[in-house]
Parts: C-alpha cells; sequence; structure tokens
C-alpha cells in the first residue's frame, strides 16, 4: 500500500497503545541495561510512532536495551530535543503531550532538521488543481455548531492554499469528496484505533487518500476565551496541521512549525513557517501570488493566530535576520 504512509504503522494492531502516555513519567531517569517493569509500553509506542520494530518473538521485554536507546536518540532528534539517548525530563515530557497519531518516520531513519515526506513523496496530482473537501454527515461533534466547524476549516486550507498553486472547496457529497472530515471514537476502521483523551488527537492519510480524521474524545475548541477546560485543544491548529499531511507533508523537529507533531492544549499554532511553506512548495510549487517575505511577521507573531499577510518586498532585512538566526541555532 505505496499510497497510505501511515500504514506503515498498522502492522500494530494487535500491540495498540492502551496505557495513558502519563504513566511513562515513571521511566524518568530509567537506567540502559536494567530491568524496569512496565517499560515495554513504552517500546510499543516508539513502535506506534515509528522508531522501534516489534521484536522477532512479538513480544517486547521491559529491558532498557539497546534497541530501545536508539529508539531514543532518533525520538530526540525528530522532535528537535537535546539528542542524550536517555530518558531525561525534556524527552519524557515531549514523550507524554498530546500529539498526531500519523507516524513520525514511515520506515527509514533520516535525520533531517526540516520537513519531511511520506515514503514515495506522493502528492495529488489531479487536475486542474482543485480538491474538494466534505464533512461526514454522521461523525460530527454537537457542541460546536457547524458552521463555526466550517469557517475554521475554511482558514486552515486557505493558509496552504495561499502557499502553493491548489485550491480547496467545500461540498456536501461527502462520498465524492476527496478529502474527507470526521470526528470519530476509538476503533473506527482504519486500524488507527484513537485512544480517548488527550494521547492522539488526529490523523490523516498521505495523498490520495483524503482521509482526515479526529478523536472525537477530546474537548475541541474554536475559542479559548469560551471553552475554560485545560484538556481543550484548539480545532484551527490540528486541522491546518493535518491538512499539511493530506497534502502529503510528514513531520519536522521544528519546534515552532505546524508540521511539528505535538501540541499541547491550549495551545494555537496555526501560522505556517518557513520550513512548513518551503516544505510544501518543493512538492507543489510556489502560488505566484505569494512571497516569502510575508512570513516574517507571522514568524515574530508568536502564535497569535494573525495568519499570513501578503506585505511588501521592504520586509527582506527582517526575514534575513529570521534565516541567519536559524542557520546559527540550527
Ligand atoms: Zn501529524
Ligand atoms: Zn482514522
Amino acid at each position: 500500500m505505496p499510497d497510505e504512509g501511515v500504514t506503515v504503522i498498522t502492522t500494530t494492531d494487535k500491540h495498540n497503545v492502551t496505557v495513558t502516555w502519563r504513566e511513562f513519567t515513571r521511566f524518568l531517569d530509567a537506567g540502559k541495561g536494567s530491568q524496569v517493569s512496565g517499560i515495554s509500553e513504552l517500546k510499543k509506542y516508539f513502535n506506534h510512532f515509528g522508531y522501534l520494530s516489534i521484536p522477532g518473538n512479538d513480544s517486547f521485554t521491559d529491558v532498557f536495551d539497546n534497541e530501545l536507546e536508539s529508539a531514543v536518540v532518533q525520538y530526540q532528534q525528530k522532535l528537535g530535543l537535546q539528542v542524550t539517548g536517555k530518558l531525561d525530563t525534556d524527552t519524557i515530557s515531549t514523550i507524554v503531550s498530546p500529539r498526531c497519531g500519523v507516524s513520525d518516520s514511515p520506515l527509514k531513519m533520516h535525520t533531517t532538521k526540516h520537513f519531511t515526506y511520506f515514503e514515495g513523496t506522493p502528492r495529488w496530482e489531479k487536475q486542474p488543481a482543485n480538491l474538494t473537501y466534505a464533512f461526514s454527515p454522521n461523525n460530527m461533534i454537537n457542541y460546536l455548531s457547524l458552521s463555526d466547524i466550517r469557517e475554521v476549516f475554511q482558514r486552515s486550507f486557505s493558509r496552504w492554499a495561499s502557499v502553493i498553486p491548489l485550491n480547496f472547496t467545500e461540498i456536501n457529497d461527502y462520498e465524492s469528496a476527496d478529502i474527507k472530515i470526521g470526528f470519530y471514537g476509538g476503533d473506527h476502521g482504519d486500524g488507527q484505533p484513537f485512544d480517548g483523551v488527550l494521547g492522539v488527537l488526529a490523523h490523516a492519510f498521505s495523498p490520495d487518500n483524503g482521509k482526515f480524521h479526529l478523536d472525537a474524545a477530546e474537548t475541541w475548541s474554536i475559542d479559548f476565551g469560551k471553552e475554560k477546560s485545560n484538556e481543550a485543544i484548539d480545532l484551527e491548529s490540528v486541522a491546518t496541521h493535518e491538512i499539511g499531511h493530506v497534502l502529503g507533508l510528514g513531520h519536522t523537529p521544528v519546534k515552532e512549525a505546524v508540521m511539528y507533531p505535538n501540541l499541547s492544549p491550549r495551545m494555537k499554532k496555526v501560522d505556517l513557517k518557513i520550513d512548513d511553506v518551503e516544505g510544501i512548495q518543493q512538492l507543489y510549487g510556489a502560488n505566484p501570488n505569494f512571497k516569502m517575505s510575508s512570513l516574517s511577521e507571522s514568524e515574530n507573531s508568536s502564535n497569535m493566530g494573525v495568519g499570513l499577510k501578503f506585505t511588501s518586498p521592504s520586509k527582506w532585512p527582517s526575514l534575513l535576520v529570521v534565516v541567519v538566526l536559524i542557520l546559527l541555532l540550527s
């Protein structure tokens, strides 16, 4: 199934991650070589997200072995953490934070410091370049209005459409839509069961599958002013991230980027960053109306949901500063 990059992790069906990730905090500073009760669950987690393969005898042991250490190293590289090979505080707190369900690395483990693609670099080839999307009539949530949800997705799609020569149109006919969006709970038939509150938030499949699923168990929010829950997840941030997958982007280790796998509760991250834009433009080309210089403003706007702005090229100097900073920091 080369057209579904994330299906790589469906081989773990019988090893579903059922423990609450928060329990992994007890593995803080666990030492290599030792027997650590329950650490096989952490191995399943790493297996689920593409860092460990299932052993020959089909079951993970509770030994902190070499394979686990190298999984930790790869995870730290992929998540932009300091590479120590140890279950240090930063690493554990990243492991337990809510995230996207898409595997970080289908098969091969490239150590890139930027955007990635699915195995085989699939993209939408449809011409004209107009993709349709629709909401599943039977799989929506009722505490947010459909019109509010539609606006969220319209904004999310338009962010991507502003940087590449691709259009998105909402249609009513769910069956014929290219991109099929819905909220699902638990096992919902695609081999990627959702896990309840927090943990995995959503997943989407690579081109040209079009499946876009959100975990119905989350407390989805459009406005943190109205939704006070400590576990509230910003729908627009997740929508923008998953559209990146629908279009063919994998995860990036760049923490500020939309395609970073983790998103904390009550965090809003909707503006495409340079890494996101470069990744998607290498796949589809650039929208002629888009100027990379317009990113400088949102790059400095710390997730306030400003969105991309079409500004004059006078912003180049500040963009250069940002680029130089990124180069220095990388
Ligand atoms: Zn993702
Ligand atoms: Zn699904």
